[in-house]
């Protein structure tokens, strides 16, 4: 089974062994680290108690990361984020302001401000990261076209501040390594040459040292050890990646799906 906290675990041992060190975003952006470096990137879409249990692995192995979260309840969950905090993981924000605020600018920066403020109270926030918002029509890093990062204490945004043709950038999104054709916005163009599906596959590579010095891998936190949630999660998933596909040619079926996505965010 993949997918498993046991199968994350795995990932994480694999790249301590093979001697890599994980570095925050945020640190990475200040002074990178030279050599083998993964900068591993939660974004806390939803489950956040899966969060927790993703960093205390991380935490044994003497692993840092970093945690995105959203303002919806879904995934702002204190006691989860002071946690993470306390174990030495970084805190960002998951942003989607633009898009909940149906493209108005300016009510769009005023409540990124405010919800900055509010997860500062947990963590100096220093990074940020979009929020795909799939069912939106809005680019959530259109905000940057108008503002300044650096104008609210933030020091950089994985999709502006890195060169993905440097960093190798791996996402488990649509529950596979090789899933990233299912996102619609979280679309990084890979130039290395490596494709993954399983996480064993990745494994595989990290031992036989074909992996790429520097990536940053975004695992979502919906890893789970728990049976049932997993296979729900799993059955979810490829319903989901199904509708999309079906969405991209079909208004009906994308307006349906769409209206269903906000109403489940509410
Ligand atoms: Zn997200």
């Amino acid at each position: 089974m993949d997918h498993t906290i046991k199968a994350y675990k795995a990932l994480l041992q694999a790249f301590v062994g093979a001697g890599y060190q994980f570095q925050k975003f945020e640190d990475y952006l200040v002074s990178p680290l030279a050599g083998k470096v993964v900068i591993m990137r939660h974004d806390v879409d939803e489950k956040a108690e899966n969060a927790l249990k993703m960093a205390k692995v991380e935490y044994d192995l003497g692993v840092v990361s970093t945690y995105f979260f959203r303002i919806v309840k879904q995934s702002d969950k204190p006691d989860v984020i002071r946690e993470i905090a306390s174990m030495g993981h970084a805190v960002g924000y998951h942003y989607e302001d633009l898009s909940l605020a149906e493209g108005d600018f300016e009510k769009a920066i005023e409540s990124f401000e405010r919800n900055l403020t509010y997860f500062r109270q947990y963590y100096p926030v220093k990074v940020v990261c979009m929020h795909g918002s799939t069912s939106s029509k809005f680019d959530n890093r259109l905000l940057w076209e108008r503002y300044n990062l650096s104008d609210y204490g933030i020091l950089g945004e994985p999709y502006l501040s890195l060169n993905f043709d440097e960093i190798f950038y791996m996402t488990d999104t649509g529950y596979a390594w090789d899933g990233g054709k299912y996102a619609i916005r979280d679309v990084v163009v890979n130039n290395h040459g490596l494709h993954f599906h399983s996480t064993k596959q990745v494994v595989e590579c990290i031992k036989s040292e074909s992996f790429p010095k520097q990536s940053m891998i975004l695992a979502h936190t919906l890893w789970s050890d728990n049976l049932l949630q997993w296979v729900w999660l799993h059955a979810r998933e490829l319903l989901r990646n199904n509708v999309k596909r079906t969405a991209r040619k079909n208004g009906i079926v994308a307006k349906a799906y769409n209206g269903l996505v906000k109403l489940y965010w509410k």
